[in-house]
Formats: C-alpha cells, sequence, structure tokens
C-alpha cells in the first residue's frame, strides 16, 4: 500500500507514525550509495556476443543448451546450440550449468526510504536480484525525474525505472488524508488537469486508488465513479494506462468498468466470480495480487522470518531482518491494520489468484515492496514464492513476472527473449522452472546487453 512507504509519506493522522526502517537490503538510513553503486562497472564484451550452453527459458518455451545472441541492446536469436553458428571474433560467456530467463519485472514498488538517495540504493538492489525492471507507482515528481535519471545511465547496474509520480485519491479518500506525494482530484474537469500535468512530466502510467480502506483502521470515501473514467479519457488523450488500487471487489470491478488497464493489489474480500473475471477478460486488464503485503500486515514477524529462510545466501543482513520484526516495526504496522482482521482475508487473496490466472487474465507481480516487513529484493521474490504456493506453476509465475508484467505495462520490448526484444535477462545457477525457491540463486544480469558480473551485483545488492 503506497501510504505505507514511498517517499515523503506520513499519516497526516499518525495512523502509522514515521516510516522508520524502510532503506531495504542494508537497512541503513543514511544516504550515499549513488557514487559506490555506479563505480561497479559492467563487463565490456564485443557488441556482439554469447551466452552459449544454458538452459533458457525464453519467457514462452525452454530450450537446453542453448546460444543466446546479443548484438547491442537487443537480443538476436535464442536457439539450440547447435543451430547458431558463432563467429570466432565474438565474446562468449559460459552458460553450462546455467539457467536464463527474461529479467524479471516488478510491478509494484516504492523503493522505500527517507530520501531518494535511499531509493536509488533500493533500484539498483533490485538488479542485484534479477530484476531489471521496476514500476514504482507512487511518489513525487522530484524523485520520479531523479530516479529515471539515474536508471538511464546505460552503464550503471540498476534496472529500468517506470512510474507514476504522485496517486491520485479523491477528497474524503485517499487524496485527502495526509499523503505528501498525492494529489486530489475533485472531479471530472480536474481530472484532465491533472493528468495533463502528470503526463508533461513524462510519468510512465498513472496511479488511481479506490479503496474506502475497509481492511485497516482508517474509514475512506471511494473514487466517484465520473472521476476514474475521466482520468482514464484523460490518461489514454497522452497513450497512459490507469492503474488503481482497490482491494475490494465491488471497487475494483467499478475500476474496471471505467477503463482501469490493472488492480495494483489483489481482490482481498470476495471471491472472483465468473462475472468479475469476465470483466478482467473484456477489459484486458492486468491483475498484481500483491500478496506478501497483506502476509505481512497478518503476521509481520512470521513473514519476515520466511523470507530469511527463503535467503539462503544471506545477501540481506540478518540486521535487517532483525530490525523488520522489531517492535517498532510491530506497533507502526498495528497502528493502521489489525492482524487478526487481515488474516480473515488472506484465505480469500490466495484462493483468488489460481482463478484469475486460469480464466486467461494476465497476471502479473509485485509486492508493494519498499514496506513494512519486506526485504528489498528478497520481497520480491518471495512474492513469486508465494504465487506458486496459491497454486500457479513456476512456468506461469515466471510468465507472469516477465511477459505478463511487460504486457501490462505495455512495454512489447521487454519481458521475453525473441528476435528484437531488448536483451534483459538473468543468469542463474539453479533452475527455477524446477523449483521457485531457485530464483535465490541469481548469478549474473544483462541489462540492455550490458552483463553485470556476480561482482557487480553483490556491489549493487550492498
Ligand atoms: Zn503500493
Amino acid at each position: 500500500m503506497c501510504h505505507l512507504h514511498g517517499s515523503g509519506l506520513s499519516f497526516s493522522g499518525g495512523a502509522f507514525g514515521r516510516r522508520t526502517l524502510l532503506a531495504g537490503a542494508g537497512g541503513v538510513l543514511a544516504t550515499a550509495a549513488l557514487p559506490s553503486v555506479a563505480a561497479a562497472v559492467p563487463r565490456v564484451l564485443s557488441r556482439t556476443w554469447a551466452i552459449v550452453g544454458a538452459t533458457v527459458f525464453d519467457g514462452i518455451r525452454s530450450v537446453p543448451d542453448a546460444t543466446v545472441l546479443i548484438r547491442g541492446d537487443r537480443v538476436v536469436l535464442v536457439g539450440r546450440r547447435g543451430d547458431v553458428p558463432l563467429s570466432r571474433d565474438i565474446d562468449v560467456v559460459d552458460g553450462r550449468g546455467r539457467f536464463v530467463i527474461p529479467g524479471l519485472v516488478e510491478t509494484h514498488h516504492h523503493l522505500g526510504g527517507d530520501t531518494v538517495d535511499v531509493r536509488a540504493a533500493n533500484l539498483s538492489r533490485m538488479l542485484g536480484f534479477g530484476y531489471t525492471t521496476v514500476f514504482d507507482p507512487f511518489g513525487s515528481l522530484a524523485d520520479f525525474a531523479t530516479l529515471k535519471a539515474y536508471a538511464a545511465a546505460p552503464d550503471t547496474p540498476v534496472p529500468r525505472y517506470l512510474g507514476t509520480g504522485p496517486l491520485l485519491g479523491s477528497p474524503g479518500g485517499w487524496g485527502d488524508f495526509g499523503l505528501t506525494a498525492t494529489k486530489v482530484v475533485t472531479g471530472p474537469e480536474h481530472a484532465f488537469e491533472v493528468v495533463d500535468q502528470l503526463a508533461e512530466a513524462g510519468v510512465d502510467a498513472i496511479k488511481a486508488a479506490n479503496d474506502d480502506w475497509f481492511w485497516g483502521r482508517l474509514t475512506l470515501g471511494t473514487m466517484p465513479v465520473d472521476t476514474q473514467a475521466a482520468i482514464v479519457a484523460a490518461a489514454r488523450r497522452h497513450g497512459l494506462r490507469v492503474f488503481f488500487h482497490a482491494p475490494a471487489k465491488r471497487l475494483a470491478a467499478q475500476a474496471l468498468e471505467a477503463g482501469a488497464a490493472g488492480l495494483l493489489h489483489g481482490v482481498l474480500d470476495e471471491p472472483v466470480d465468473r462475472e468479475f473475471l469476465r470483466l478482467l477478460g473484456r477489459t484486458g486488464a492486468s491483475y498484481v495480487s500483491t500478496t506478501i503485503i497483506f502476509e505481512v500486515f497478518g503476521d509481520l514477524v512470521g513473514v519476515v522470518g520466511r523470507q530469511q529462510a527463503y535467503d539462503r545466501q544471506g545477501l540481506v543482513p540478518a540486521a535487517t531482518y532483525d530490525a523488520l520484526r522489531g517492535p517498532g516495526a510491530i506497533a507502526e504496522v498495528e497502528s493502521g491494520v489489525d492482524p487478526a482482521v487481515m488474516r480473515s482475508f488472506l484465505p480469500m487473496l490466495r484462493a483468488n489468484v489460481e482463478p484469475v490466472s486460469r480464466s486467461g487474465a494476465n497476471i502479473a507481480f509485485g509486492s508493494d515492496g519498499g514496506s513494512y516487513g519486506e526485504a528489498v529484493g528478497v520481497a520480491s521474490q518471495f512474492e513469486l514464492v508465494l504465487n506458486g504456493l496459491a497454486g500457479l506453476s513456476p512456468r506461469q509465475v515466471i510468465g507472469g513476472a516477465t511477459l505478463g508484467a511487460a504486457r501490462m505495462l505495455g512495454r512489447h520490448d521487454l519481458g521475453c527473449l525473441t528476435p528484437g526484444k531488448l536483451a534483459d535477462l538473468v543468469i542463474l545457477s539453479a533452475d527455477p522452472l524446477a523449483d521457485l525457491t531457485n530464483l535465490h540463486f541469481v548469478d549474473q544480469v544483462v541489462r540492455g546487453g550490458r552483463l553485470f558480473s556476480a561482482t557487480d551485483l553483490r556491489a549493487a545488492r550492498s
């Protein structure tokens, strides 16, 4: 939930107090990290180069003993080694015993942190966990511009950064209770004005909220339907998609009817029935469950422990996990959410994932990360594991985290390793299709054709 994190957030009523330990893997609130991260230089390879001998899942199919041929920032082709002749003068990266998947795409992450430097460091951390694109649906326009510029440098070990800037809410609702990076949209006419401003600032999409906060301790007003529709109409004039925070089925359905391109949280309160699934199908909207953030609200200590158990290489310091589940963190979460109430919603949230997937609707994954109880990077991968536990196969999960996410964001140049796509990929030392928890074993990452070594990734995570 965006109100729990992101830059400059705090509840006017003090419901969640001020964030503390949201700095991520390092657990530090100190600024910096930009210079040290930028110092890691990707391995310089010939303009055309190849990864040879790996098992490749290109987003659609698996190819054993494959060659991935890359030129500049693009994939030239993926094929069986014997079918792809290579000239002698190109560099070859040995992929034997390795597993290649498209770069992971986080479709709901706020990067945490009090300053934009901390947020930038968290963005870099995400590359160290195999994320080559991060979509951040909340933040000030100043942070958006800074992070966008930071991520645009081709040699910096950092994912692509897509964002919405401020959240759009309504008077008496999400727009109007003290979040700094929100815009209050007073009605349809105002919606056009606000969306025009955001488009002018270069945002990648629009985020709006239609939520009475039934799952938390506050009661908020929802967004009038005509305002929702006006936001969508205004965004379409700029070619922008609108994604909604709307975890109640009734309010999510309203947003879909208004033209939402996706739901940034799963449906918490009711089963996704045939009518709702038909609506998802008819609109082509995407579904992002953000299971982990609700699991955290239900059992912060337990879910932090599960992330630490998942983190078998200890990529995040133990002290960070301890801080994430410390008394201060518990008090802050419980000031906004009653864990027992949240736990009552969790079976529904988990059960809704599989029918959405089976209906053919587009699924993507996001952790709502940079937030309470989430270790940056680990939490995003653990969200994928949780969706596996909710009934999706590893292939469905990795497909959603790559191709599904690219479709959601309208980035048809990302998400799979077919000819002409941007060369964003992850090289793993264990097979994630055999077991999703093997996503933990990221060895190297390629973003835009640049190879970031294990050493570069370690630096990015630190
Ligand atoms: Zn959020």
